[in-house]
């Protein structure tokens, strides 16, 4: 066989094997994500006024915000968690090291800035993870959130105005009294801070709780918060 063809036959297997595919799907594409799978996520669905939380469309207020105090003003989650797609977007960025499919929030640019919550906002604050944790994991992908949520909306992040001094327990399964008492004195403010309004972002709201604590500390300060994440799920665990 000539020599031409034979590295022909080699291209052609390799990119068969190796052609770049969605991380999400596994469809053939050049970028991480590919566009059916971006056009299937729904940002739109009716949610509760003040934490965000994706409702049946008859509600106004979750549960949640009825009967416990918030300590946050108002919250946006572009997403439902229980969306398939989403939770394995979650997964790949969080535990699968993808931490760069974060970028795929670009194309919900305008729904990020439609929410409202970046109004009068004088910076950004990623979730911090207690150091002990970020070493385990390797990174805070909520940093990467706030970076790109950055760029999106011209807002600065301060990486270092909260951090977590405390490992907690994961929130899922406990009562709302233990959930109090495992985020209590967790996080601390490492500076006086100069802002009057931030947004604290994350990557799923579950039970509210971490950014319910955030925003309580926030508030102790004199500073208000709005919170941005990337998916809420529809319902408390
Ligand atoms: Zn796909
Ligand atoms: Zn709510």
């Amino acid at each position: 066989m000539h020599v031409g063809n034979l590295s022909k036959l080699a291209s052609n297997f390799l990119q068969l094997v190796f052609a770049p595919r969605c991380l999400v799907c596994g469809a053939k594409t050049p970028d991480l994500i590919c566009n059916k799978c971006i056009d299937s996520l729904n940002c739109s669905f009716n949610r509760c006024k003040i934490c965000s939380r994706p409702l049946a469309s008859s509600e106004a207020v979750c549960p949640v915000c009825l009967s416990e105090k918030r300590f946050f003003v108002k919250g946006f989650s572009l997403f439902n968690y229980k969306d398939e797609k989403v939770a394995k977007i979650i997964e790949l960025i969080k535990f699968k090291g993808h931490y760069r499919l974060v970028d795929f929030l670009y194309y919900f640019k305008d729904n990020i800035i439609q929410s409202g919550i970046f109004e009068n906002v004088d910076c950004l604050v990623a979730v911090p993870m207690h150091k002990k944790d970020i070493a385990e994991r390797g990174f805070n992908q909520s940093v990467f959130i706030a970076k790109v949520l950055s760029n999106i909306t011209q807002i600065k992040v301060d990486y270092s105005l909260i951090e977590k001094v405390k490992r907690t327990k994961h929130q899922v399964g406990l009562s709302a009294k233990e959930r109090k008492s495992n985020l209590k004195g967790a996080f601390r403010l490492t500076k006086k801070s100069p802002y009057h309004k931030v947004v604290v972002v994350d990557d799923v709201f579950t039970t509210g709780s971490t950014i319910n604590e955030i925003a309580k500390l926030f508030l102790s300060h004199r500073i208000k918060s709005n919170f941005f994440c990337v998916s809420s799920t529809p319902h408390l665990y």
